[in-house]
């Protein structure tokens, strides 16, 4: 267990945010954790991975938990599925990599995401057609209350578009320890989203759509390693039919896709239509490839994020009436 006292929290959030919390902790088993969580029962605390959908607003008057619990195995079998158990601190990006090492089908997809296993489940992380539900099997997680360990079941979970119980009724009830992933010895593709199929030849291997999914990725999207951002800054917003109807009376061009609840519509294309992509607000602009993205341009401050966020909804909902809502996670 190592726990650091008034400390920046800059190399754990992948905004760069220079905020500091009075503590930050790492635990490396359940038991850890319970004992942290006895210890410093009376303040604030936040469960981080790698801080990839946060934006630290201020300083964490509290104290900042990470798993370093991070394997992964095998746990049953059958003719046409393989089960993995993974630690919630386990990087979800090289679980995958050693999924499609394996031929095993199903995570492909969601390759090149930041971020570790256990915010995976909180925030059902999704690309190119798949999400996270889609393959969790169950999430195991410590009651903080009562401090016992229980199983969820993919239903329990209550997944959601970027969505899940952890996020809404049991915020603050569970911390996750690991989660369960199906996957699929035959193939399985979703490659009708974003180009992925022409990228590829017939019958690809996990790992070919692996490669070609980091590609298109890398093309779009800021490496975490380069440029300061948590990925989309804002959700896709779906809308009603009759609001869809009247808008693509306005714009003919609108691009859209049919939900069960309603039609989505890329936010990146109204932030786009409303002239956003050239904004800047002190070290905050908004990421070329992709207007979806904020990023830090070298020393951004929290409140230079906040404050260009604002401009693009206000300018989102001026042209088109439409209440742009943040994915990212205000802390
Ligand atoms: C460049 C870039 C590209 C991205 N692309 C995508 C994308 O394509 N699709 C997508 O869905 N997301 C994307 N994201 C967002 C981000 O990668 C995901 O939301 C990811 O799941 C966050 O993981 P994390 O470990 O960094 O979680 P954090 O940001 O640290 O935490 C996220 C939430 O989970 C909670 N949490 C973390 N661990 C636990 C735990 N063990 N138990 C309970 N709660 C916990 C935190 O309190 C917080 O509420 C992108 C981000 C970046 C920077």
């Amino acid at each position: 267990m190592h726990i650091q006292e008034n400390i920046s929290l800059l190399p754990y959030n992948t905004f760069r945010m220079d905020v500091r919390a009075r503590y930050r902790a790492e635990y490396s088993s359940v038991d850890e954790l319970k004992g942290l969580l006895r210890q410093y029962a009376d303040i604030p605390r936040l469960f981080v991975g790698q801080g990839s959908n946060l934006l630290f607003t201020k300083d964490f008057d509290g104290i900042v938990l990470h798993s370093a619990m991070a394997r992964a195995r095998a746990v049953r079998e059958t003719a046409d599925e393989v089960y993995i158990e993974a630690q919630s601190g386990l990087v979800m990006d090289s679980l995958i990599e050693q999924l499609c090492d394996m031929n095993l089908y199903g995570m492909e997809n969601l390759s090149h995401i930041p971020g570790e296993v256990g915010a995976a489940a909180v925030q059902n992380v999704g690309a190119y057609g798949v999400e996270a539900k889609d393959v969790i099997s169950e999430v195991q997680a410590l009651d903080i209350a009562t401090h016992s360990l229980c199983t969820l079941t993919n239903a329990d979970c209550r997944f959601g578009y970027r969505n899940s119980i952890f996020k809404n009724e049991a915020a603050n009830r569970y911390v996750i320890t690991s989660v369960t992933f199906r996957l699929s010895k035959q193939a399985v593709y979703h490659l009708d989203y974003g180009h992925l199929r022409d990228a590829l030849t017939a019958s690809p291997a996990p790992s070919d759509i692996r490669e070609a999914v980091i590609r298109i990725r890398q093309s779009k999207l800021p490496e975490v390693s380069q440029t300061g951002s948590a990925g989309s800054f804002f959700k896709n917003p779906v809308v009603p039919q009759e609001v869809f109807d009247r808008l693509r009376s306005l714009y003919p061009s609108i691009p859209s896709y049919a939900q069960a609840d309603g039609i989505k519509i890329p936010a990146a294309w109204l932030i786009e239509q409303t002239g956003c992509k050239d904004l800047v607000v002190g070290g905050a602009g908004v990421w070329q490839n992709q207007p979806l993205v904020i990023i830090n341009k070298g020393n951004a401050t929290p409140d230079d994020v906040m404050a260009l966020a604002k401009m693009i909804q206000d300018r989102v909902k001026e042209r088109f009436g439409i209440a742009l809502q943040k994915e990212v996670i205000y802390i």
